[in-house]
């Protein structure tokens, strides 16, 4: 057997069969794969996981999520692309207007950024939102050097384990000593999984909640954390409350992500989120799927609501769904009163 196979069979080895991970699998809720029988060998097709990392939440015997990720990378013979050996990222950049007219000024280094690679390469100015964020609360800030991935999607699964702790101790070494702060929840977790201690966007401005701007004018928020920030949720509410706006208790859930499930999923949480003005997200993923929603509400990137906050909007001319605070109409919510009797979401 190689690596991933012999890595599979030492964490199916230590599955207890308590069946936990299923009900929590957002995939599962729409009919897709089911972590459980995968990890009891009873079912092999993972094309339906959405890689959002739940199971493995909520498991505290062993690692479905890895289990997972191993199985995507044997059952479409995924290898690390050149796109990585050339550039250090996990995908092509795409061509993007903000890359030449919002240049991010870095002026010390109180904190690192950590972009990963959605942001870098699909919607980078959602960087310059986390730097506007970052400056708002009165610290200085860097883009953290190095590779730039955090190695979790299921191409690096190849690589030896102890390969992949050296390329992110070396990236955050470069950190001196000081915060990482990461932008994706996914690039937080990968990060943890090598022993590198960073902080989620979340994380930081809870840690400065008492130097957020507030605005002048209240209006209610949806807020959708994301699979990897779901259980620092808390948090990200209070920090939108902080802002002086009103969370309107919406169910939270998956996006989808690129899976056959995406669309029922994103439905389904534009109706739970359908009772704020916006919808405000901590996952460049769920970002673009939202920003991408067919008749779909406008989306705020966390930092970017906090940068708003302080005067700052430059960002939110490269959304593909507008945002209009100058029309009274953005504060009147989608479906004022809408409660969803339950949220096939997450059930944290
Ligand atoms: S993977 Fe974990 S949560 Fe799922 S059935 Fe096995 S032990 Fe239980
Ligand atoms: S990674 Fe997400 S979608 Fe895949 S099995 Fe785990 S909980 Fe389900």
């Amino acid at each position: 057997m190689g690596i991933i196979e012999d890595e599979i069979a030492r964490l199916m080895q230590k599955c207890i069969s308590c069946g936990k991970c299923t009900p929590n699998c957002p995939s599962n809720k729409y009919g897709g794969v089911d972590p459980h029988e995968i990890m009891i060998g009873g079912e092999t097709d993972v094309s339906k996981c959405i890689l959002c990392g739940t199971c493995s939440q909520v498991c505290r015997r062993t690692d479905p999520f890895t289990v997972m990720r191993d199985l995507k990378a044997l059952a479409n013979d995924l290898h690390v692309s050149d796109t990585y050996k050339n550039t250090g990222l996990a995908m092509p950049k795409s061509e993007h207007p903000s890359r030449g007219e919002l240049v991010c000024e870095w002026d010390g280094d109180d904190v690192y950024i950590m972009p990963g690679c959605v942001v870098q390469c699909k919607v980078p100015f959602l960087e310059y939102a986390a730097m506007t964020a970052i400056k708002t609360v009165g610290k200085t800030c860097s883009e953290l050097e190095g590779p730039g991935c955090c190695l979790r999607p299921p191409q690096f699964r190849e690589m030896m384990n102890t390969e992949r702790h050296d390329i992110i101790a070396g990236m955050t070494a470069n950190a001196k000593g000081k915060d990482v702060i990461t932008l994706c929840g996914g690039c937080t977790d990968a990060l943890r999984e090598y022993g590198e201690e960073n902080l989620n966007m979340i994380d930081f401005l809870y840690d400065n909640i008492d130097r957020l701007p507030r605005f002048e004018r209240s209006f209610k928020v949806a807020v959708e954390p994301g699979c990897s920030c779901m259980p620092i949720k808390k948090k990200m509410i209070e920090i939108v409350t902080r802002l002086s706006c009103e969370f309107v208790n919406n169910g939270m859930g998956c996006c989808g992500k690129d899976t056959v499930l995406a669309e029922q999923m994103m439905a389904d949480r534009e109706k739970e989120c359908s009772n704020g003005c916006l919808i405000v997200v901590a996952c460049p993923k769920c970002f673009t799927k939202y920003d991408a929603q067919p008749d779909g509400m406008p989306v705020l990137f966390l930092s970017e609501l906090v940068a708003w906050a302080a005067g700052h909007t430059e960002t939110f001319k490269y959304h593909n769904i507008p945002l209009e605070p100058d029309n009274e109409d953005f504060y009147r919510p989608r479906f004022d009163g809408f409660i969803p009797k339950e949220s096939k979401g997450m059930r944290w």
